[in-house]
């Protein structure tokens, strides 16, 4: 069986896959690009995928340094450097999917759309369907699933399995 990183590694490629697929089959109604940084704040994400994120930091020697300055306020990402990603190979599963559009069950268990304002302008809710949005629930219970091996297997960190950590720790540590 392989750790709780390498399964990580895993679905964030899948992830990766799919977002790809999903922006060629969009392009031309999202206006996503670099320098528009309307979706980065700071996020909270399972310990598996910060320890993942922080290992591949320290691998390529990121320092905090590199940073032109702290934000503003607890909500902005500390990563955003003259509105781009600084660790743009490294960002959270969470980063990879801005912009798209997701399909999930909401809290009265009906389908639920979403998407950036800026994106699809114009677009009849009727255009979406299961094959051309991201399927957040089916990913987000794979992330969960490996994130309760990671914890199962790191009893001494003592996390509990609904528990996150902010990216603005991946400084800190
Ligand atoms: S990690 Fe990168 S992509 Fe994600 S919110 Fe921060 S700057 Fe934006």
């Amino acid at each position: 069986m392989g750790s709780a990183i390498d399964k990580y590694l895993e679905l964030r490629a899948k992830i990766d896959e799919r977002s790809n697929q999903l922006h060629e089959l969009h392009h031309d109604k999202m206006k996503c690009k670099k320098g528009c940084d309307e979706c980065c704040m700071s996020f909270d994400i399972f310990p598996v995928e910060f320890y993942a994120i922080k290992q591949q930091l320290d691998k390529i020697g990121f320092s905090a340094s590199d940073l032109p300055q702290q934000p503003q306020n607890d909500e902005d990402c500390v990563f955003l450097k003259d509105g781009v990603c600084s660790i743009y190979e490294a960002r959270p599963i969470i980063c990879r999917t801005h912009g798209l559009p997701f399909l999930y069950v909401g809290e009265e268990e009906n389908w639920e759309l979403s998407y950036c304002p800026m994106n699809f302008e114009g677009q009849a809710p009727e255009f979406f369907h299961v094959e051309n949005t991201f399927a957040q629930d089916r990913f987000n219970s794979e992330l969960f699933m490996i994130n309760k091996q990671f914890i199962e297997n790191h009893t001494e960190k003592q996390f509990k399995e609904f528990d996150l950590i902010s990216t603005q720790k991946l400084l800190a540590e």
